[in-house]
């Protein structure tokens, strides 16, 4: 049985690539080329392979900008799947796991982005940096995220996942129906789970 349900930040609740068009007046790969998105996969390195920057060229100006993590859009359906959620395990039971790629302003800002669009969460409790999520990984825990490199090694070392569909991950011709499909099989798996006890 599913105890315990971990969510990403971004591109789950916050929209960072959107957050990046703004940043770097571009726009997305993923929506500028629609029709070729394998060649663009593989989480944020996409962007500046895309855009024809170095990873540096990306991480360097965000790094730099006080306010670019506590002003990402948040995305449609965020709080819906939060709220899902909430309804299969319980507030306390539900977290936030995000990675802050080591950088400093990542952390302040994620956390005023938080107290922003879900100050309900309790962030000495219910909120917790990891750049390698599998950590976390256990057989009655969830996790609900937006990368597959974070989803494949969490269910390899025995935990449940959900890869929310994105333009940007291999579930990508899910895209339009990303909300839905992820709190239907929110929903689906736990109850699955449950019987299955
Ligand atoms: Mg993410």
């Amino acid at each position: 049985m599913i105890k315990t349900i971990y969510i990403d930040m971004d591109g789950v609740l916050a929209d960072f690539v959107g957050g990046c068009e703004t940043k770097f007046d571009r726009l997305s790969p993923y929506v500028e080329k629609c029709a070729d998105f394998e060649k663009y996969l593989g989480g944020m390195g996409g962007i500046p392979h895309a855009w024809g920057m170095t990873m540096d060229d990306l991480w360097r100006p965000i790094e730099r900008d006080p306010t670019f993590w506590s002003g990402l859009a948040l995305l449609p359906g965020a709080i819906q799947i939060y709220q899902t959620a909430v309804s299969l395990v319980g507030q306390d039971n539900v977290h936030i796991l995000s990675s802050h790629g080591g950088l400093r302003k990542c952390i302040d800002g994620k956390m005023d982005w938080l107290e922003k669009y879900f100050p309900f969460i309790h962030l000495s409790h219910n909120y917790h940096f990891a750049v390698k999520k599998w950590h976390f990984a256990a057989h009655d825990r969830l996790l609900v995220d937006d990368q597959d490199n974070n989803v494949d090694p969490f269910r390899q070392k025995g935990g449940q996942t959900i890869l929310v569909p994105r333009a940007w991950n291999s579930r990508y011709k899910e895209r339009h129906v990303s909300v839905p499909t992820t709190v239907n099989e929110m929903r689906a798996y736990f109850v699955r789970k449950t019987n299955d006890q």
